[in-house]
């Protein structure tokens, strides 16, 4: 019996437990038998905010996308059935698609023709995108997009 694993030691557990490893694991830390696999890999990646499509959250363009047109980066303007819309030009719109042919009919921008631009994932109606030349901005629906922050 001297190689019986009975200890008497008054402030200690009595048994040494005849599986260590289970020993070192309580219940309650079911992590500790995960596999490394499950161990995910918590990218903290600094991404530059973005602003979305306020219907489906589809990053649509940037802050840093922002510019001044005719002095000004928001616009309030009426389409010709009275709908006045507030937009901000952007210089780029990389969530955006836009389709047809351009138009130069009831334009708010001098010079600049437009074509319709929408939501690139839900098709959403986010705004405009203006063209002259080798030029071109996005004039987009504020009301529509979520502004990061
Ligand atoms: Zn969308």
């Amino acid at each position: 019996m001297h190689s019986c694993s009975t200890i008497e030691r008054p402030n200690k557990r009595i048994m040494i437990p005849s599986a260590p490893i289970l020993f070192r694991y309580p219940a309650k830390d079911k992590s500790g038998t995960t596999t490394k696999e499950s161990v995910s890999e918590k990218e903290v990646v600094e991404e530059e905010k973005y602003i979305c499509c306020a219907q489906c959250l589809h990053p649509i363009t940037r802050p840093s996308d922002r510019i001044v047109v005719n002095g000004s980066h928001i616009h309030n303007f009426a389409n010709p059935s009275g709908i006045i819309y507030e937009i901000g030009c952007f210089q780029s719109a990389i969530g955006c698609g836009s389709a047809g042919p351009t138009s130069d009919e009831f334009t708010w921008f001098k010079g600049f023709g437009w074509k319709v631009s929408y939501c690139g994932k839900c098709l959403l109606h986010l705004g405009w995108l203006f063209l002259s030349g080798d030029n071109s901005f996005n004039g987009l629906i504020l009301d529509r997009l979520i502004e990061p922050d």
